[in-house]
């Protein structure tokens, strides 16, 4: 391998820079030349591949978002598409191919994996949706900002007596919610992967009022309901004023915080590294501070993201 490409793919995440920057960095030291192609598998396909630099990664560490630009392009799942991408970066020499996103982005590479291009990917979204990993980058720079969205909630629900329904950021995955519930100290969580039951959560916030409770900040993922709705709902139940916030694109933006950044520049690191130990098709991870890498058939097949129960049940302990 002498030239290699680093693209990033679907939804942005702080980190993301680093991570370029990592991937960048380790192919230069080791005499590979280094591509960057922008908005990830749409600018693959449209040809929009350029040399990088040492320099084309300076001042980009503390940087939210991607320089090099991301992007949603469903008809990569059409092979022929996908042939014009591996063209164009064949007529330039690049055999391998770095990919930081998400699942959906792990899909795009095991394709490519399957027609014969190497690719390695990286866990790039704030969701922390990805298998194989115990985080993903962006994932606590977007709860630390979630985090203190809740806390200005709470000073004015508390002010108000009011009931705050925060939705958040996951898909299908409450990891997002679980973890900022439990830093904000919300009094309710609905996640996707428990039953949602509008009833049960009514049930529970009437016992909390009965307890005294003078306001409560429902912690809610993204895609259970409209809680615009549900908000209206409670309200004519509880007799309580109750407003639905929605967090948005909000939580994808910012500086990386510290474990992002070092997570970043790890993973980047190490996805050249695997390259140049001859490996083709590989996924990486974090699992007990320790970096691994799975093959990413393997990994999309075989592995599940574990849903943390027990920060649950501690959850519900505290409230
Ligand atoms: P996030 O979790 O932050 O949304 P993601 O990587 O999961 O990130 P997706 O939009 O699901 O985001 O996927 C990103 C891109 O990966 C898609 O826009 C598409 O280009 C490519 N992709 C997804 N599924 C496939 C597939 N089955 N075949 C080929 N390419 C795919």
């Amino acid at each position: 391998i002498k030239k290699i490409g680093v693209l990033t793919s679907g939804g942005d995440a702080p980190g993301m820079n680093a991570a370029i920057r990592g991937v960048v960095r380790t192919a230069l030291s080791n005499d590979l030349e280094i591509f960057g192609i922008n908005d990830g598998y749409l600018g693959l396909f449209k040809d929009k591949i350029f040399k990088l630099n040492r320099f084309s990664v300076s001042d980009v560490i503390n940087k939210g978002g991607t320089f090099l630009g991301s992007a949603r392009f469903s008809p990569f799942k059409i092979y022929n598409n996908r042939q014009i991408a591996i063209k164009n970066m064949k007529k330039r020499d690049i055999n391998a191919l770095i990919v930081i996103g998400g699942d959906g982005s792990y899909i795009g590479a095991q394709k490519l994996t399957e027609m014969g291009f190497a690719c390695i990917s990286i866990p790039g979204t704030i969701d922390n949706d990805v298998v194989g990993t115990d985080y993903s980058i962006g994932y606590f720079t977007a709860l630390e900002t979630i985090v203190k969205c809740i806390d200005k909630l709470r000073d004015t629900s508390s002010s108000h007596q009011r009931i705050s329904i925060v939705e958040i950021m996951g898909r299908q995955c409450g990891d997002l919610t679980l973890a900022a519930a439990i830093a904000g100290g919300c009094e309710f969580i609905v996640l996707p992967e428990v039953n949602y039951d509008k009833k049960e959560l009514l049930k529970e916030i009437k016992k909390g009022i009965n307890k005294g409770k003078k306001h409560a900040i429902v912690a809610i993922t993204e895609y259970i309901c409209n809680v615009t709705e549900l908000a209206k709902y409670i309200e004519k139940e509880t007799q309580r004023e109750t407003r639905a916030t929605i967090l948005g694109h909000i939580q994808r933006g910012g500086s990386p915080v510290v474990y992002d950044r070092i997570l970043a520049s790890r993973m980047g690191a190490y996805s050249v590294e695997l390259l140049l130990k001859g490996y083709k098709s590989r996924c990486i991870g974090i699992k007990n501070e320790k970096l691994v890498h799975y093959d990413i058939k393997f990994a999309l097949k075989n592995l599940k993201k574990n849903f943390k129960s027990d920060w649950l049940k501690t959850a519900k302990t505290l409230f």
